[in-house]
């Protein structure tokens, strides 16, 4: 089937939006992912018409039989990308074809049709064409976008849904923590596992991050904010936290990541750290790294920094790390300065303060 005409978009306006006013009041503090803007984008897969009815509508609740396939078996992918606002008064999207290409990948791995790329990045810029007045303007604050699929046939037989909406929602927000840009404390979770060779590690789906709530809990219970997950086969690796990449930075000036082994997340922050941190002349392995070697090379001081990365949060320092066998400090328990200087680097070019060499940036008006 050709994308002609599901690339042209049905728009139904919200014929109550939000008033200006009432829009300010919510951007005033917006925090992260409880408002909304007016619209959605919805576009239907069926077996015998492929990708239709493209449409953006009033945002409103989805009618869901109780038998739908998603709330059974769990037929779920998703995305997060941000829309940024920039200094000319313009927007624009950070790498939004990297985020189609993985959302490709995702329903590959989870059995569904795979939506069009440049249906997808379509659908993102027509979203945030129509709701352009809920892109906040405050500092560090941006859009944020939640494309998803679901499987939507109602029927409890364990096989792909023959039927699934791909839907994009959009929320103003803040910095994700409410801490800003102070150092986070980690849990290393030695009982639960996130991903496994050969399961879903890689793909972006909600799966993913039920199976990682009990850990975030007992490590909450513990008085740590997030969770840093090991491999699941030798319990040694260190792969990434619930929902961000991990990077270290050693006291030669070195940086390391996780490898991109098939259970960890390929974040489009981690891959464009790395970029970005070898043009500043940094060296940049994709080596595993040992939880055990963690604490020895924090507490010997070759390991100076440590921070996490992912569109939500950013750059967010790592300050402290706990366990049943482990505790240590990263270098003071503050955001140390190659951090911010990666940190200050990604965000100059995503708010438009700086050249866009490699780009990234797609301007949407
Ligand atoms: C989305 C996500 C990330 C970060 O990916 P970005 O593309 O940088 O936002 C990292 N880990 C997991 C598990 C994720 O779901």
């Amino acid at each position: 089937m050709s994308n002609g005409d599901v690339l042209t978009f049905d728009i139904q306006k919200n014929p109550s939006p939000a008033t200006a006013s009432e829009r300010e009041a919510l951007l005033q503090n917006p925090g992260f992912g409880r408002i909304f803007t007016d619209h959605m984008v919805t576009i239907r897969y069926s077996q015998d018409r492929g990708w239709h009815g493209s449409k953006i509508e009033p945002r409103k609740a989805l009618a869901l039989d109780p038998a739908t396939v998603v709330l059974h078996y769990a037929q779920e992918i998703f995305e997060g990308m941000k829309a940024y606002h920039l200094p000319d008064g313009g927007a624009a999207l950070f790498r939004p074809g990297a985020n189609a290409r993985r959302f490709h990948n995702s329903a590959e791995r989870l059995a569904m049709p795979t939506l069009p790329e440049d249906l997808f990045v379509e659908s993102v810029r027509e979203l945030v064409r129509i709701d352009r007045e809920w892109i906040p303007t405050a500092e560090g604050a941006s859009l944020y976008l939640r494309p998803f699929m679901i499987g939507s046939e109602a029927a409890l037989g364990t096989r792909p849904a023959t039927d699934y909406l791909y839907c994009v929602i959009a929320s103003p927000v803040a910095s994700y923590f409410k801490s800003g840009a102070s150092a986070v404390s980690l849990w290393v979770s030695e009982h639960f596992t996130r991903a496994a060779p050969g399961g879903t590690g890689a793909a972006k789906c909600g799966g993913n991050y039920a199976a990682s709530l009990s850990a975030l809990a007992e490590g909450q219970r513990e008085g740590c904010e997030q969770v840093v997950f090991l491999d699941a086969v030798e319990r040694r690796w260190v792969e990434e936290l619930g929902g961000m990449n991990v990077f270290f930075v050693f006291d030669d000036g070195s940086l390391q990541t996780p490898p991109l082994t098939g259970t960890i997340l390929p974040g489009i922050t981690r891959d464009s750290l790395i970029t970005l941190a070898r043009d500043m002349g940094l060296v940049v392995r994709e080596e595993p790294y040992s939880i055990d070697q963690w604490q020895a090379d924090a507490k010997s001081g070759r390991l100076r920094e440590a921070f996490a990365c992912g569109t939500a949060a950013v750059v967010t320092p790592i300050g402290k790390v706990k366990g049943s066998k482990y505790g240590f400090t990263i270098g003071d328990g503050n955001a140390g300065p190659v951090t911010g200087r990666l940190k200050a680097a990604l965000t100059d070019i995503q708010f438009g303060r700086a050249a866009d060499k490699h780009e990234w940036l797609d301007r949407l008006f």
